[in-house]
C-alpha cells in the first residue's frame, strides 16, 4: 500500500520465497510475496504484479502458489547450483553460474528488467533483495561485494521508478554468523532506496 501511495516502500525483513502454499521451508513460514500478489489483485488493487527475486535461492515456494496466476508474475534470478535441489517452475527463471562476480551479474539484472519491464508493463513489483549473492555469504555461491549489491539494488529500484511502475523492496535472504556484518548486508537496500530517492535521474 505504501508504495503504491509513495512510489517505493521497503521492508525491514520479508522476502520469505521459500514457504509453500500448506508448508513452510528453507527458514520461511509464511510466503509474503505471494500473499502480497494476490491480496493486492483480489483487491483490485493492481492488475498485475511482476516479482523480481534476486535471493540466490530460487524462489520455489512463490513460483508454486501463484502457478495458477496468470496476473502475477514470477521472475527468479538464482545460482542454479543451490537450494532447492528440486526446483519448481517460475514464468521466468533465470539461472547463473557458481562463482558469478559484479559485472556479469549487473548485466543480467539490466537484460532481464529492459526485457520484462516493457513486456509486463506490471503495476507493481516485488523486489525479493536477498543478500546471499554476497561473496561472504555462508549459503551462496555468488561472489557480490558490497558495491556490486549496492549497484543491484540501486538498478532495480531504478528500472522500476523511471517507468513509473511502484516497487516494494523485501530484504530476503543473507547467512553469515556476524550478525552485525549481516545487518549491514541487509541494509544496502534501503541505503540504495534513499539514494534513488535523493538523485533521482
Ligand atoms: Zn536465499
Amino acid at each position: 500500500e505504501q508504495a503504491l501511495q509513495h512510489g517505493i516502500a521497503c521492508h525491514l525483513a520479508g522476502g520469505t520465497h521459500h514457504a509453500h502454499y500448506d508448508h513452510p521451508a528453507g527458514f520461511c513460514i509464511f510466503n509474503d510475496l505471494a500473499v502480497i500478489s494476490r491480496y493486492l489483485l483480489e483487491a483490485g488493487r493492481v492488475h498485475r504484479v511482476l516479482i523480481f527475486d534476486c535471493d540466490v535461492h530460487q524462489g520455489d515456494g512463490t513460483a508454486r502458489i501463484l502457478h495458477d496466476t496468470p496476473e502475477a508474475i514470477t521472475v527468479s534470478l538464482h545460482c542454479e547450483q543451490n537450494f532447492p535441489a528440486r526446483k519448481a517452475q517460475s514464468d521466468w527463471d533465470i539461472p547463473l553460474p557458481r562463482g558469478m562476480g559484479d559485472a556479469d551479474y549487473l548485466k543480467v539484472v539490466h537484460d532481464a528488467l529492459n526485457y520484462l519491464l516493457p513486456l509486463y508493463q506490471p503495476d507493481l513489483v516485488l523486489y525479493d533483495a536477498g543478500v546471499d549473492v554476497h561473496k561472504d555469504d555462508a549459503l551462496g555461491y555468488l561472489q557480490l561485494t558490497d558495491a556490486g549489491v549496492a549497484a543491484r539494488d540501486e538498478a532495480v529500484l531504478r528500472h522500476c521508478l523511471g517507468r513509473d511502475i511502484p516497487v516494494v523492496g523485501l530484504i530476503g535472504g543473507g547467512y553469515s554468523k556476524d550478525r552485525h556484518a549481516l545487518a549491514r548486508r541487509h541494509g544496502i537496500l534501503h541505503h540504495s532506496a534513499q539514494r534513488v530517492l535523493d538523485y533521482p535521474q
